[in-house]
């Protein structure tokens, strides 16, 4: 692309699931037009009622008038298929979490649209590069990575593929704030920034109910070091199915140890707070979540057949294995390049995964805890647990030095 500013007037957005519908209201919101496109015409149309829906209680609630609601609804139009669609200046596609069927959706768009438009995947985890590698256009394809609900949540992870254009990029970063969304650059890797790191902290999660914790006593030690939720309720909400649905797609991932107690949740339809139970109850109409002895009896039953010894675990253990889990995993992230900053990873965790505010971040809390007292506590991990605790080059070498995250 030989521009040097490129001003995204016109946009279209695939998929009208939970996240198309929240992508969609934060465009139209910050005043650009909106085609919008799915397979499904009733899911379409559904998803137009919700977000009328949502404006009528904005305007309720006295967060913006009717002229506005109006004036925003009269922004998002239903788009019969791709053809319609051929002049917008981006298309973010949020489809079902499959490398094929968005590579499909890509390789057809790049055939219709204007050449200078910008290609985009809402995708939590997948091969940005793969994605683009399916058009003749990578340097217009990035990753806009939403956090759900993509309306409130103030994260946009704007991942960089290998030949995304310093263009393309900057154009992203105008939408991010004119959404005023908190923008985070991200390379290419599986997860980006913030999912990455979710993956070892669950990991450690889930280890415990087998060791020995159970759900809420662990969600209940990382809510009283200020997380929004722990790891179990977050899965509640999310759905426990998702995961699930997923290493089944894959055929693979489903043997783990550790995600038995989801695999055993999921065969009960325990999906979490949308089909009532989860790890915990919730009773009809209600978010709270409540606990249920029966997902204790299931926790200890799963870790019994695994062959696993009970012990009783502490806050102490959970928030250590958790907290330094994501502190590891951020640094390796810090080291490959995948973020360009400690400070960005902060942003990540701060408006997108509820970590607590006041403590700024992981990166900034290991920073307080200083980098050395950090790599003593893994190597101690390291001995009594294994080799996925082994600090990261990153920590030996800013521990050996004195300094922090943020004086690199
Ligand atoms: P969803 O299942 O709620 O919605 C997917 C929509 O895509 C459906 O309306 C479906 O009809 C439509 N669709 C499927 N194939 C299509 C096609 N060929 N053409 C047009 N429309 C098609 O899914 P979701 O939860 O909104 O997730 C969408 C994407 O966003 C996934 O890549 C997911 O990984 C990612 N994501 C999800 C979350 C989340 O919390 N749900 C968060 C961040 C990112």
């Amino acid at each position: 692309m030989s521009q040097t500013s490129f001003e995204i007037q016109q946009a279209a957005v695939i998929g009208a699931g939970t996240m198309g519908r929240g992508i969609v209201m934060c465009l139209a919101s910050a005043g650009v037009n909106v085609q919008w496109v799915d397979n499904n015409p009733q899911m379409l149309e559904q998803a137009l009622t919700t977000v009328a829906q949502t404006y009528a209680h904005n305007v309720r609630q006295g967060r913006i008038d009717q002229a506005e609601a109006d004036a925003r609804m009269a922004r998002v139009s239903a788009a019969a298929d791709y053809a319609a669609i051929r002049n917008v200046d981006l298309v973010i596609e949020a489809v079902y979490e499959n490398l094929e069927l968005k590579q499909k959706i890509f390789r057809e768009l790049d055939g219709l649209l204007k050449p200078e438009a910008l290609l985009a995947s809402n995708t939590s985890a997948l091969d940005i590069d793969a994605i683009a590698a399916a058009t003749r256009r990578p340097a217009q394809v990035l990753g806009l990575h939403f956090f759900s609900p993509a309306h409130i949540m103030k994260l946009l992870e704007i991942v960089r593929g290998a030949q995304t254009s310093p263009v393309a990029l900057e154009a992203a970063l105008t939408l991010g704030k004119r959404m005023g969304k908190v923008s985070v650059v991200s390379g290419n890797c599986h997860g980006f920034i913030g999912n990455r790191m979710l993956h070892p902290y669950v990991f450690e999660a889930r280890k415990m109910l087998l060791e020995g914790a159970y759900p809420q006593q662990v969600d209940a030690a990382l809510q009283s070091f200020g997380f929004a939720m722990g790891p179990f309720r977050m899965y509640d909400v999310v759905g426990i199915d998702l995961e699930w649905r997923a290493r089944q797609l894959a055929g693979k991932g489903q043997d783990a140890p550790e995600v038995q107690v989801d695999n055993r949740l999921c065969e009960m339809g325990r999906f979490g707070q949308k089909s009532g139970n989860g790890y915990y109850h919730y009773e009809p109409g209600s978010r709270q979540a409540e606990h249920d002895p029966e997902v204790d009896a299931l926790v200890l039953r799963v870790s019994e057949e695994l062959g696993f010894q009970r012990r009783d675990i502490g806050p102490e253990e959970i928030l250590e294995r958790c907290l330094l889990a994501l502190v590891n995993e951020g640094a390796k992230i810090l080291q490959e390049g995948i973020a360009s900053s400690a400070h960005d990873i902060d942003l990540v965790y701060l408006n997108g995964y509820g970590f607590p505010a006041e403590k700024g971040g992981p990166m900034a809390w290991a920073d307080q805890q200083g980098l050395a007292n950090i790599h003593q506590r893994l190597l101690a991990l390291e001995t009594r647990q294994g080799d996925q605790w082994k600090p990261a080059r990153l920590i030996d070498e800013l521990a050996a030095q004195g300094k922090g995250f943020a004086d690199r």
